[in-house]
Formats: structure tokens, sequence, C-alpha cells
């Protein structure tokens, strides 16, 4: 019922219908309809805010549940499951598990004996596309907790653009629901660690995101306690109601390639062979493959301060994934590539095989253009691109690629003509 007449007024603000453009009447007085709608979002921000505070006070029934210490894989398990889906990179699996395992151990510990588990925050150094990522989220659907990526790279010191530490655990938070308690005992993976390094510790940085006032300010997490959050993300703003997050019990994996940290390795090994047994040592020493000789002090060298260095202490690392291991990568695990590809042309009818000389094709194109396992899936998504476009409108019921036919596709397709420079 809206009128627009005589000498009516808003019962909120006291205007009259000649200075509003629309009064709404009710049984004993009107409303115009600049003051309905500040009622409108009154109500709004009343119901959001009373929604969030029921959800972040972790009500148990979120999608994640309680944890239950009976139920929790042991080490060899969660490795057995990881060895699903990751090739290779056993002693990094190793480590996670043990670091997983324990992590879930100290959320379960008796408190009043005086003997308190400490955290046990992880840091894994190797190569780009080498399986850090996806070990940590394997993990995570493992365990079903909420699991976030985020990248060192994006944070900034307070003040300037970018985002703040601080938003790591809203995206955690959004993750889990609002439900604060699975949020506490999440799983953060932090990508790209080794580009918040101080820069002039090492040469191959090329952009300095403010370096150690980042590490300074990820300290606060990583060593645990409560975080003033915003709740929706973004910078942090007065007029918001934060959630107060716990990060004592959540579990903060690190990763980063470490670009050039075999040469501080080599330094190091170098210097402190010295003395009683060096010769024996030397000898022993596997010069090609540094990476398992790294230590804390190595990461130091990189750039990293000491303080962080100390808050992550299992430090493991991957391996440079060789010719044997991409081309299990196509085929073994789980998910794997071919079989995604499998289940597509399934969905469509057609049994889809490849030739074993098909697969070693892929293989040796990933190891040509250096993609490593990345590379394999745009390989595979080259050569599949016209039998995926034309076999759903054929009659055909079978498809089989072969080594031709996928020379034939690749060679044509954009992948093969940025990597021959057209
Ligand atoms: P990063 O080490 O840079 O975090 P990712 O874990 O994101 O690398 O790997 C990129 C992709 O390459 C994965 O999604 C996966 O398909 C594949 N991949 C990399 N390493 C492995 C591995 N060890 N086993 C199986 N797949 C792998």
């Amino acid at each position: 019922m809206a009128k627009k007449q005589g000498h009516n007024h808003c019962s909120f603000c006291g205007r009259s219908d000649a200075e509003v453009r629309l009064l709404i009447s009710g049984i004993d007085g009107f409303i115009c309809d600049e003051c309905a709608e500040q009622a409108h979002n009154i109500v709004q921000e009343a119901f959001n805010a009373n929604e969030n505070a029921q959800t972040a006070v972790g009500s148990g029934k979120g999608k994640y549940g309680k944890l239950d210490w009976k139920t929790l894989p042991k080490p060899a398990d969660i490795k057995a499951y990881l060895d699903q889906y990751v090739i290779g990179q056993d002693d990094a699996k190793r480590y996670l598990s043990v670091a997983v395992y324990n992590h879930y151990k100290r959320l379960c510990q008796e408190k009043n004996d005086g003997v308190e588990i400490e955290k046990s925050n992880v840091i894994m150094v190797g190569p780009t596309g080498t399986g850090k990522t996806l070990m940590a989220r394997t993990i995570a659907n493992m365990l079903k907790v909420p699991f976030t990526i985020v990248d060192a790279t994006v944070f900034t010191e307070a003040g300037y653009v970018g985002e703040d530490v601080e938003s790591i655990l809203s995206r955690l938070l959004q993750v889990a629901d609002f439900d604060l308690e699975a949020t506490q005992r999440g799983i953060v993976f932090i990508d790209e660690i080794d580009k918040i390094a101080r820069k002039s510790d090492n040469p191959s940085i090329t952009r300095d995101v403010s370096g150690e006032g980042v590490q300074q300010g990820m300290l606060k997490l990583l060593e645990g306690s409560i975080v003033n959050v915003p709740p929706k993300g973004g910078r942090k703003h007065p007029d918001q109601d934060y959630v107060h997050v716990d990060t004592r019990n959540i579990l903060f994996i690190c990763g980063g390639a470490f670009d050039g940290i075999e040469r501080k390795i080599a330094q190091r090994l170098n210097t402190h062979v010295v003395g009683y047994n060096s010769v024996q040592n030397v000898a022993r020493i596997d010069r090609k493959d540094l990476m398992k000789y790294i230590v804390p002090q190595d990461l130091k060298s990189f750039g990293l301060i000491p303080e962080i260095i100390g808050r992550l202490p299992v430090l493991t690392y991957l391996n440079q994934l060789d010719r044997e291991a991409l081309r299990a990568i196509l085929t073994e695990p789980k998910n794997s590539i071919i079989r995604q590809q499998q289940k597509l042309f399934a969905m469509d009818g057609i049994e889809l095989t490849f030739a074993e000389d098909a697969l070693e094709y892929m293989v040796d194109k990933a190891v040509e253009y250096k993609l490593g396992a990345r590379g394999l899936r745009s390989i595979v998504e080259a050569i599949m691109m016209t039998p995926q476009f034309e076999l759903p409108s054929m009659t055909k019921k079978k498809f089989e690629v072969t080594r031709e036919y996928a020379q034939q596709q690749l060679e044509k397709s954009n992948l093969a003509v940025a990597e021959n420079g057209f």
C-alpha cells in the first residue's frame, strides 16, 4: 500500500510525503523508501553476524565433523594412501606421514601430565612440479580436514598493496564453512615460501615482496597465537567483526623450489667436511643429488630468517622427476591423466586405449619441452583435442591412440608451434 498524498509523515525520519519518493503506510504509521532500505540493511547485517557467530563456535555439525583418535590412520597407512596418488618422493612421503600423524596425536594428547608434544610444521624443498602441492592436498583429502593453498608472494607488510598474512586464515575459515573448531585443526599449504627470502642473501630472486617483513608477519601464524581474522577476507577494516582464530593446532606445510640451494649445500659440505675422516666423507657425497643433504642451515643461507626456520622443524626434499617417474605419472596414480581421459570417453560409451609407444612419445616430449609433470597434462590435452571434439558425435565404440596419431596431433597443436618458435 503506497500513498503519495496529503500530510503524512514517515514515522522513522519524520519527513513528509512531499519530501520523499515513496511513503508506505502501516496500521499505525508510515515508512519512507529510504528508511525501509536502511531497515533492510540493518536486518541483513544482524542476520549475517548471527550466522557467523553460530558457525564460528564450531557446532561440530559442519562437513568436517569431530576428530577421533581411534580412527586416525597410522604413518604407514598415510604413506600407502599417498602412494596411490603421488609417484616416487619416498623420503618426503615418510616425513610428511610422520609429521601429520604426530600433529594429530598432539591434538588428542592428555594435557595434564606435564609433557606437551610440540607442533611439527613442515617445509618441503624441491623443484616446481614435483608433487609438493599434490602431496599436501592428498593428505588433507585423506584426513578430511579443511585445507587451503596460499601463495606466499601475495603477502605484504601491513600498509602495502596486497594481502595481509591474516587472509590465509580467512580462506581456511571459508573452506571450513566458518566452523571455527574445524578451521583450528586444518592444514594450510604455503607455496613459494622461498620467494619471501631476504633479497640480499638470495641471488635468484627477481622480485622482493618485502621479504623479511612478510616472514615476521608469518611468524605469528606459525608459532601459534590467537589471530584476529576478518571472516570475509580482504584488508582489515575497523568496522568488520573479527573471528579469533587460534593457530596453535593448524598444521602449516610450506613448499618452495629454492632455486640454487644446491650451491649452498655444496658450499657447506665443502667447508664442513674437514678434519678426521674428511677424505672418506667427501668421497661418499653423492654430488648428483645434493638435495638429500639439505639441513636448516641451508635455508638460512638462502635467506629465511632463523625464527621461521625454527617454526618449521620438519624439513624434507623432493627429487626432480626423471623419465621413469614421468612415465609412471601418466598411468599409475589413481586419478592419472590417462585414467581421466578414459573416464571422459567412457561417458560417451567409447573405450579409449593408448599404445605403449604413444605413452613413451608423450614422456619424450615432456622431457624435451622441459615441462616436467605439469607438461604431461598439456601434451595429453593437445593430442586429445581433436578426438574429444569429434568422437562424441561418431558411432565409434573403440579408439586407440597410436604413436603416429599422437605425433601427428601434437605437431599441429599450439604446443609444438610454441616450442619450435614459429
Ligand atoms: P609443486 O611441487 O610445484 O607443488 P604440484 O604438486 O602442483 O607441484 O604438481 C603439479 C602436477 O604435476 C600435479 O597436479 C600432478 O598432476 C603432477 N605431479 C607432480 N609431481 C607428481 C608426482 N610425484 N606424482 C604424481 N603426479 C605428480
